[in-house]
């Protein structure tokens, strides 16, 4: 297993075709703008050896037996999925960001066992592949890039109807011994801070669209990648000396636009292509894993917000308020409830045909659901703790200045004793989240990330068992439990 520094240095050692605020960039790691998000994925490293993290990001791999970073993992029991969950709450607490790592760790798990079902039906041999593939992805400890989103242009229209047809990604011609691919991927979190990226189908495919029906592995620098940062809310404080003002100057998330043209990719590194009728259920694995992730990351990132809206109230003279404490309270109880979604949906898993565990869609899907909608009434609850100084104070950096800074001091001042640059520095950290950089990740990533809230109701509709349900009410009034048409 890596240290992160040695993760750090493995990065540096990538050549990617990166372009950065309008300056095109192959080594980003030492980047102000990029260097926290790669921070934030070496703490995945730091936690198979912190004391804090150890246990939760130890695991010992099924494919060799030897000790692996859970973040390669492939889950062999609901102990597993537990165990993930808690880690990724862990991390959340250590970063308040998202550190990236599990889009390609959730990734893994939907390819293990769709490529299982799919050779099982087709007569393929993706399996074996895929599992060549994740063995070095487990002995070299990388990190991996989950890469689903397409772009997919009018959304009235199928893949092949577009009037641009790489606007799904798609094999555009196959080769001796390989296919090529273009197109685009989008929202790739982490991906400037991976070594690999494997690519999946963005939704169902269906006959006809067989050419869309792709899944493989390339290199984050393979020849005809590359990759067009993503923008956030306030990033270019990182870039201010000493980043007073980025509220989080040490880690930060990472969102990234990534181009195929054109990009080979060998046979031994293809996992499906063609077989549209695995596309869908890769689809529903891969997002039924990341459902479950928020489950962890947010709840564990709502914990510092929550944190730092009471140390606030503290330092404001506030802290023993009932409406304050009840505010807080409340905080809490959204937050544990995503929490118990995430544990839940885990202790729930089940073994899949090719021996790793899934968690329970259904409760997934409602993890997700409450993800979509909790963060954001935590975080209106922090806005109206913090106090309207959240958005009207003037700047950390001002405190050095010799006519600005006493006036800071004077009038941002609070209870006797308490030093108003800690208050500011909090108010900062409070307002990265709530409408700074933080906020891509805590707030707009848990609406549309893992699929937008339509998606998980769709799921929910779909697991619910209604007639189930009416059969329970039958039952009870007398009625068969079944009755033809349920009237
Ligand atoms: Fe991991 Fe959460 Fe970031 Fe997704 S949003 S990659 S689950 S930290
Ligand atoms: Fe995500």
């Amino acid at each position: 297993m890596m240290t992160g520094a040695e993760y750090i240095a493995s990065i540096r050692g990538l050549e990617l075709q990166a372009r950065v605020l309008g300056a095109d960039q192959a080594a980003l790691v030492d980047d102000p703008l990029v260097a926290p998000s790669l921070r934030a994925v070496a703490a995945t490293y730091d936690a198979a050896r912190s004391a804090a993290g150890r246990d939760l990001a130890c695991a010992q791999s099924s494919l060799t037996g030897e000790p692996i970073n859970r973040f390669t993992h492939l889950h062999q029991s609901p102990a597993d999925l537990v165990a993930k969950v808690r880690l990724l709450r862990h991390l959340g607490n250590v970063t308040a960001c998202c550190f990236q790592r599990c889009v390609g760790l959730d990734a893994a798990n939907a390819v293990f066992s769709v490529t299982f079902e799919c050779d099982r039906q087709h007569g393929t041999r993706y399996h074996d592949r895929f599992r060549e593939f994740w063995l070095q992805v487990q002995r070299r400890d990388l990190t991996v890039d989950g890469a689903m989103t397409d772009p997919k242009g009018d959304r009235g229209k199928r893949p092949a109807q577009q009037a641009d047809p790489d606007l799904f990604v798609r094999v555009v011609a196959r080769r001796p011994g390989g296919v090529v691919i273009r197109g685009a991927k989008l929202h790739q979190t982490g991906m400037l801070n991976a070594h690999e990226i494997l690519v999946m189908p963005t939704m169902a495919m269906r006959p006809g669209e067989e050419q869309y029906a792709i899944c493989c592995a390339l290199p984050t620098g393979a020849a005809g990648v590359r990759h067009l940062y993503g923008r956030q809310a306030s990033d270019t404080r990182k870039r201010e000396a000493g980043a007073p003002d980025a509220g989080n100057a040490t880690f930060g998330g990472q969102e990234v636009m990534t181009v195929f043209d054109d990009v080979f990719v060998p046979d031994e590194r293809v996992f499906l292509c063609g077989e549209v009728d695995w596309s869908g259920p890769l689809v529903e694995r891969f997002a039924g894993y990341h459902r479950q992730s928020y489950g962890g990351c947010k709840v564990g990132v709502g914990d510092v917000l929550i944190g730092a809206s009471a140390w606030l109230a503290r330092l404001n003279g506030v802290d023993g308020a009932s409406h304050v404490r009840d505010k807080l309270v409340e905080m809490v109880h959204l937050n544990e409830t995503m929490f118990s979604c995430g544990v839940a949906c885990s202790a729930f898993g089940h073994a899949t045909a090719a021996g790793n565990y899934e968690i329970d869609l259904l409760l997934a899907n409602v993890c997700k659901q409450n993800v979509t909608r909790f963060p954001h009434e935590i975080a209106r609850l922090a806005t109206d703790l913090a106090g309207g100084l959240l958005g009207t104070m003037p700047a950390l950096g001002d405190l050095g200045d010799p006519v600005v800074g006493p006036y800071l001091r004077k009038y941002l001042a609070t209870v006797p004793g308490v030093d108003p640059v800690d208050r500011m520095k909090v108010l900062r950290l409070v307002e990265n989240l709530v409408a700074g950089a933080g906020a891509v990740g805590y707030l707009i990533e848990s609406v549309h990330g893992a699929g937008p809230p339509q998606a998980q109701r769709i799921m929910i509709g779909r697991q619910a068992d209604l007639e189930g349900k009416i059969g329970l009410a039958r039952t009870l009034l007398g009625h068969s439990p079944a009755g033809a048409s349920g009237r």
